[in-house]
């Protein structure tokens, strides 16, 4: 025979849904058992259970702000190998991933062969700050370009420009692969100028600074663009040759079986 809820235990069910409180109306009654059990008091189980709740919601946030992030692949520091990368100081990383750098309105740039671990940084940092509560959005370089260059089109720019704006920490990957047409260039520079010392950015690239001319154009742009940047930034320079390439080599022929995967990035 199954027993039907007495009337209170309705009513809290309905209360905790209108309140969002679902892991209060998921566990309160085996907290309940346990407070019981240990003989905790009421300010007790009540503790526990928003404590529950709490880790509950920051795990849900996490999650959703990794979704939002669009990052390319999932990727943490926990799984980048600094060994492999005498030239990158793990401590400043380390620091970095502490995300003070965001509360303080800096940049990070990230310089390198490809292969040499840039992008993995990048998400490594960008999930870092999802896990702080900080919102973050990753584009490649082009694809932001692409996307600001279609907004312009559909008439969408200032609200794409505007959203962008908000976010604390925007990445933009692979400058230094696609010279920018002229309006790329300069739709590119607009989105710096108005995050400058209102949000962070990550710029990865594999060309040192005095070859960024040749993907923006013109080399006034490019100064401005630079100052700006630059203004407050880490820059982070990799000095080693490509993770893939080294793996291949130790590898040697066995190396072939991870081509699959390879990709130019
Ligand atoms: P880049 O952006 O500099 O071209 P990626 O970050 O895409 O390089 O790295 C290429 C591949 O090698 C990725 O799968 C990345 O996870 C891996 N990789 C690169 N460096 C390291 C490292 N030091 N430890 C672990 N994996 C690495
Ligand atoms: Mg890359």
């Amino acid at each position: 025979m199954t027993q039907s809820a007495s009337a209170p235990q309705v009513l809290l069910g309905h209360h905790l849904k209108a309140l969002r409180l679902p892991v209060f109306l998921r566990e309160h009654a085996k907290v309940a058992a346990q407070c019981a059990a240990d003989k905790a008091d009421y300010p007790s189980f009540l503790l526990r259970l928003c404590e529950l709740e709490l880790i509950e919601r920051e795990r849900k946030g996490t999650e959703r702000r990794i979704k939002q992030a669009c990052f390319p692949s999932p990727k943490t520091l926990d799984g980048f190998d600094f060994t492999a990368t005498p030239s990158l100081n793990k401590r400043e990383v380390v620091e970095l991933a502490r995300c003070e750098w965001i509360d303080r309105r800096e940049n990070i740039i990230f310089l390198g062969n490809p292969g040499t671990g840039k992008t993995h940084l990048s998400i490594g940092l960008g999930m870092a700050a999802c896990q702080r509560g900080i919102a973050v959005r990753f584009f490649t370089a082009a694809g932001l370009v692409n996307a600001l260059a279609e907004a312009r089109s559909e008439k969408a720019l200032v609200r794409l420009q505007a959203r962008l704006a908000k976010v604390p920490l925007l990445i933009v990957d692979e400058l230094g692969y696609v010279p920018f047409s002229k309006t790329g260039s300069e739709l590119l520079f607009e989105i710096l100028s108005q995050r400058y010392e209102r949000g962070s950015m990550i710029v990865t690239s594999n060309l040192p600074f005095e070859e960024w001319t040749s993907v923006l154009g013109c080399e006034r742009l490019t100064g401005a663009l630079l100052d700006r940047l630059t203004h407050r930034v880490h820059i982070l320079p990799i000095e080693e040759k490509s993770y893939r390439l080294k793996g291949r080599t130790k590898r040697g022929a066995k190396g072939e079986g991870e081509k699959g995967k390879e990709r130019r990035s």
